[in-house]
């Protein structure tokens, strides 16, 4: 019995024992032992998974401290825009000119300015065009076919001047999505440069050519809808981090923008309904005397007010205008500016009354009339309650709009975004088209948190706006429903992806344009995480208020990764640079195997003890008695028996003389009255080993279940791997006999093999067999990459 230890007490005298408790294993509760497949460290236990993530993150500097704050001299620099844009809706054109007043406030001099020009991805010699793959299938529509063949579509931007403030032409250079405009002197740092461009482009048809904005166009009634985004000729971002981001847009990975005033004048058909970025300054000029009414009306409502009503908008769409009108917007501190513009929206608004501290925002939608039986009911009071659960979770929201627009797809600006949800011809609609719009508006105004305020760098970074935007969506959908059908966000949704062969897989930590699985890796991968963050590693109260502290750091600034990483563990005093290395640095999936249980149980007395050690005594002499008689060929079992009791006859160790006793007595009684009960109790010890077959290191959960039908969960931490990766062995005392014992049980670490979790051995369902329980009803598509939407340009 290789398992059986056994301390005599007796062999010490009273004065200078511990408390020694004799122990034996009563029964070996083993799990048919398969070794652990050790793909990660061959030949080592311990390899560096604990250590800290050091090299892997940027050097702390006077920008940005090794806490993950702001440094001392954190500067960003600013780009106030004065636009004037007309929407040609018979030519389905764009006419823009636009003054942009540039402040450097780097330390560095400049002596150019590198400007973007995003409406070139649809150019037909775009370079995204030449290095997306592509291939042919047996049925193809039109469009599929004419985007392989090519040829000029005329699109992309047409520059018609650049100048600075007086109007003196300057000297550019336009390379696919980026411009590099000369400065006529370098620019001092400190110093504001002023620049005047104008341009032009046609606007493409979004449900052709994909993309984030262009128009749709309805044949039924005539009419175009416009969404009009990246239209403006924007300023790239130079940062301490990185100097100029100049990264083409090749439609992948989204936005690096400056933050900035905006002051842009909206010309239009008169009747059309836009909705914009920021503030309209001039609503008693554009809207109806009824509608003006109605927009105060709604200023004070606390359920959403048509201030354009279902009526109107079909009225509208039956002719079309010949005068023009002008929006005027004003928007302060945004990093950028979108609008939609139509003459078959509805638009309804109230105002977001609690729950935001310090402000009183409006909520707002424009639909059409395929959309209404939809968005009238949902949309704004889903627009209000997103922006209540992100104010509590990051900070309160600051800006005076939020803006839902149905748009038959998913993409985000500041204080507006462009979402899906349209009801079948009679007016009804399923479960998941309801689910899928309320996800996708959570989703897409969730996004002026991050990155409209929390502003990181999409175009390198995808996770840090769509990922921490997917876990605080988690949050504001269960806080919408308690059984809200969330797609992305419980652990053991991520598990399909994670067991994926290597080869199909990246870390999180990977450039926007690089990513395989964009959905997963992006989205759920690292909403999955925080949630596991929040729910498993820190817990709730430290998780909260480090979130917190990293939103409410960089609220209008520009944050990295390591500032992120860094604000988690000085704000909560939790090491994570394990968590990081395994989840963001890493493509390792979780999996921890039980491999064996044993159980083990003190002796009560002495007695007890010299019983059992005497029959394991005999049972062993016997054994090899035999065995030598076997191999003799011999069969002297009589004699064995004979010489066995000789033996006793002559010595016997296990013999309780009176010296023994009085030794016993003696170490008995020095015992404290704690100590005599640990002797005398009833604990049972459990003994388990596990391996880490997966590689990504996690806490260990265990459930017990004991005789008695109860159970209990524990907790270990992570740590237990941090000297060896590959196997731990831990025991753990209970006072009740254990039945039963499941890893992972409340499926919160994103185990991917469920089969090696539970003692005694359990094969969970096959996935037919969870397929059929989990029959019921339809799961709503939520936001993002669907193949779909991602087809059309979701966000
Ligand atoms: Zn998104």
């Amino acid at each position: 019995m290789d398992t059986q230890q056994i301390i005599d007490p007796r062999s010490l005298t009273p004065d200078h024992r511990p408390l020694i408790i004799t122990f034996i294993c009563i029964t070996i509760l083993s799990i048919p032992f398969v070794h652990a497949q050790h793909q990660n460290n061959p030949g080592s236990n311990h390899g560096n998974k604990f250590e800290q993530l050091g090299t892997l993150l940027s050097d702390p500097n006077v920008y940005r401290t090794a806490s993950g704050a702001p440094g001392h001299q954190y500067w960003q620099q600013k780009a106030d825009y004065v636009i004037d844009v007309e929407v040609d809706d018979q030519n389905q054109r764009v006419i823009g000119s636009e003054t942009i007043t540039y402040t450097n406030n780097s330390p560095d001099p400049l002596s150019y300015l590198w400007i973007q020009l995003d409406e070139n991805e649809h150019k037909a010699d775009a370079e995204n065009k030449k290095f997306d793959e592509s291939s042919l299938s047996e049925q193809m529509t039109t469009n599929q076919l004419q985007s392989l063949i090519g040829g000029d579509n005329d699109l992309g931007v047409k520059i018609q001047k650049v100048a600075d403030g007086a109007g003196k032409p300057l000297t550019y250079t336009i390379n696919h999505t980026m411009m590099r405009v000369e400065l006529p002197a370098v620019l001092k740092p400190g110093a504001k440069f002023v620049l005047q461009i104008e341009w032009q482009y046609n606007i493409s048809d979004r449900m052709v050519e994909g993309g984030r904005g262009g128009y749709e166009y309805f044949a039924e009634d005539g009419n175009y809808l416009y969404t009009i985004t990246q239209w403006y000729p924007r300023m790239a971002v130079y940062s301490d981090f990185q100097g100029w981001q100049n990264k083409q847009f090749t439609g992948r990975g989204e936005f690096a923008l400056v933050f900035g005033d905006f002051k842009v004048n909206i010309t239009v058909p008169a009747d059309h309904i836009v909705g914009a970025t920021g503030e309209c300054r001039n609503y008693a000029n554009v809207l109806t005397a009824a509608q003006l009414d109605r927009w105060k009306q709604a200023q004070q409502a606390d359920e959403p007010v048509e201030v354009v009503t279902l009526d109107e908008a079909r009225q509208a769409m039956k002719g079309k205008a010949t005068g023009k009108k002008t929006w005027i917007y004003e928007a302060k501190n945004v990093r950028d500016f979108a609008f939609v513009t139509s003459r078959r929206l509805v638009w309804d608004a109230m105002r977001v009354k609690e729950g935001i501290e310090g402000h009183t925002p409006m909520a707002m939608s424009y639909y059409g009339p395929e959309a209404y039986p939809l968005y009238r009911p949902y949309s704004t009071k889903v627009v209000a309650h997103t922006l209540k659960v992100y104010s509590k979770h990051t900070l309160p929201y600051p800006y005076p709009v939020a803006i839902s627009v149905e748009a038959s797809n998913g993409m985000e600006y500041p204080m507006i975004c462009f979402n899906y949800g349209r009801a079948d011809k009679d007016g009804t609609y399923s479960e998941a088209t309801k689910y899928g719009m309320i996800s996708v508006i959570i989703h897409e105004v969730g996004h002026n948190f991050f990155p409209m305020i929390v502003n990181s760098d999409e175009r390198q970074w995808t996770w840090m706006d769509e990922g921490l935007n997917t876990f605080c969506q988690f949050l504001a959908e269960q806080e919408w429903d308690k059984d809200y059908p969330s797609r992305r966000g419980p652990a053991h949704k991520i598990v399909d992806y994670m067991k994926l062969p290597k080869d199909q897989l990246e870390p999180i930590m990977t450039n926007s344009e690089n990513i395989v699985q964009f959905g997963p890796n992006a989205y759920a991968k690292p909403a999955t995480a925080l949630n596991i963050l929040r729910e498993t590693v820190m817990g709730r109260e430290l998780f909260d208020y480090a979130f917190k502290e990293y939103a409410r750091r960089w609220a209008f600034k520009h944050p990295t990764p390591a500032d992120f990483f860094r604000t988690m563990e000085d704000a909560s005093a939790v090491d994570l640079d394990w968590f990081w290395r395994g989840w963001f640095f890493g493509i390792d999936p979780v999996d921890i195997s039980l491999d064996d249980v044993q159980h083990f149980q003190p002796l009560g007395n002495l007695q007890d003890a010299q019983t059992t050690e005497r029959q394991a005594y005999e049972k062993d002499l016997n054994t090899v008695t035999r065995q030598r008689n076997i191999e003799e060929g011999v069969n002297f079992a009589v004699e064995a028996d004979t010489n066995l009791q000789d033996f006793y006859n002559k010595w016997d160790r296990f013999e309780i003389d009176g010296e023994n006793q009085k030794a016993f007595g003696q170490y008995y009684q020095s015992l404290s009255p704690e100590e005599k009960a640990l002797y005398d109790g009833t604990y049972h010890f459990y003994q388990l080993k596990f391996s880490n077959k997966g590689g990504l290191v996690m806490p260990i959960i265990l459930q017990w279940t004991f005789a008695d039908g109860t159970t209990e969960i524990e907790r270990i931490p992570a740590y237990i791997w941090r000297k060896n990766e590959n196997e731990v062995t831990k025991v753990f005392a209970k006072t009740k006999e254990v039945t039963a014992v499941l890893v992972d049980p409340l499926r919160e670490t994103g185990d991917i093999d469920e089969d090696n979790n539970a003692w005694p051995r359990q094969h969970a369902p096959t996935r037919f067999e969870l397929f059929k329980q989990q029959q019921g009803p339809a799961r709503g598509e939520s936001t993002g990459p669907n193949p779909m939407q991602r087809a059309r340009g979701g966000g």
